[in-house]
């Protein structure tokens, strides 16, 4: 891999036509350590938001011993890199074939479930393979109400009364157990992480059966940029929302349970930026050669604002508009889709034209790893940059928060 100080460097000495990543894994190292001093428990990486091998790899090298995952590809992936590391499932639905193969040829003990049919699942190769249910932590994933940007508590997750009869059931058979919840992504309200615990905390008086963990789960935001014309969003930081969560842990009786994070956006988002090249401009319209079914589909849903900064081809000598002042930008997707358009304006200055590059900051989570080959369109290409995205230049525009009309 190349290596760069910064992404405009990167673009003016490579003048890619392709998307490029740029990768920084110093800033990797830098985030992970950050949470997992800042968490007081376990700090498993969710393998989903970014399973490339360099981040795995780096991630294990900045002292992650520790892994979400959810997919047989998931554990080749950590196993490829970490072969020492271990390995938490957490998805609570899971196929027969899977779980098998997790327990028998991985070595994993730690899964979750939140119905009881997925206790019969687990207990029957558990059986099968003859193994002792009491080398075995089964997670009971306990529904959650919350603000995120990403709710994902609609999909999975028991109700408090539903999960003290899976406690129940699980230690009955001699299953270790613990609680778990995923408030979701990019949370909004910095109480969710109190309201789902008070809610494990309800759920353990009940089911009154020795927890051997508490898995909070993931959710913790990662900074972003925000639209220009409002004010700053008053999000607190990661040390803010960990002091909270660490008082919260106290207070609701947890800090003797062991306890594990699994974070994903908030550590790998700030690890990526990725160079696009504005291959035409028409009107106010900007068509680029990435989009929603490559490594734009978390910014499509309109949800979150990324940070951008333009870099302007040095070889187009002519070029209209005032440089200095800084307007709203449709943006086009690469696939011939009339969906692949992003539900936000990049704010870009007046002059940006086809030929330029626009460098989209903190996308390490989930872009690349939601990238389709729709259309034949899969960019793959990476360098590495050793300065941070923040540190790399004026910002002069950000993926805004408005939807535009046309
Ligand atoms: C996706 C996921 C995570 C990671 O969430 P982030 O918001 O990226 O931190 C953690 N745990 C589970 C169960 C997940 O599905």
């Amino acid at each position: 891999m190349q290596t760069f100080r910064t992404a405009t460097e990167a673009a003016l000495a490579l003048r890619p036509d392709v998307p490029v990543y740029c990768f920084r894994p110093q800033v990797l190292m830098a985030d992970a350590r950050a949470f997992m001093d800042a968490f007081p428990g376990e700090t498993a990486y969710a393998v989903k938001t970014n399973g490339e091998p360099m981040v795995l790899e780096t991630l294990s090298k900045a002292g992650v011993t520790m892994f979400d995952v959810a997919s047989p590809g998931e554990f080749a992936a950590v196993r490829a890199v970490a072969p020492k590391a271990g390995m938490l499932y957490m998805h609570p639905i899971k196929a027969q074939s899977d779980i098998r193969l997790a327990l028998e040829t991985y070595g994993i003990r730690v899964l979750s479930l939140d119905h009881e049919d997925e206790v019969a699942k687990i207990l029957r190769i558990v059986r099968a393979l003859d193994l002792d249910p009491a080398t075995v932590t089964l997670f009971v994933r306990l529904q959650t109400k919350g603000q995120a940007a990403y709710e994902l508590s609609k999909k999975f997750g028991a109700a408090p009364a539903h999960a003290v009869e899976l406690l129940q059931r699980c230690h009955r058979i001699g299953f270790k157990v613990g609680i778990c919840f995923h408030v979701g992504s990019q949370i909004e309200d910095p109480e969710t992480y109190e309201r789902a615990l008070a809610s494990a905390d309800w759920v353990r008086n009940r089911a009154d059966v020795p927890l051997a963990g508490l898995d909070v789960g993931g959710g913790f935001p990662a900074e972003y940029g925000h639209d220009p014309r409002r004010k700053k969003p008053q999000m607190p930081g990661l040390g803010q929302i960990m002091s909270r969560l660490r008082s919260d842990l106290t207070e609701w009786g947890f800090s003797d349970v062991p306890l594990v994070a699994e974070p994903g956006r908030v550590v790998v988002a700030r690890a990526f930026s990725l160079i696009v090249r504005v291959l035409l401009r028409k009107g106010r319209r900007l068509y680029i050669n990435d989009g929603i079914w490559a490594s734009l589909s978390d910014s499509w849903t309109g949800k979150i604002t990324l940070p951008a900064r333009f870099i302007p081809d040095p070889a187009r000598t002519t070029r209209n508009g005032d440089p200095n002042t800084v307007g709203a930008f449709r943006v086009c997707g690469a696939t011939c889709d009339s969906v692949d358009i992003l539900s936000r304006p990049f704010w870009l200055p007046e002059t940006v034209d086809t030929g330029d590059w626009i460098e989209i900051g903190h996308i390490g989570a989930y872009s690349l790893s939601l990238r389709t080959r729709f259309n034949g369109f899969y960019p793959d290409t990476f360098v590495e940059v050793t300065t941070p995205f923040d540190e790399g230049g004026d910002v002069q525009g950000f993926a805004s928060l408005e939807t535009m009309a046309d």
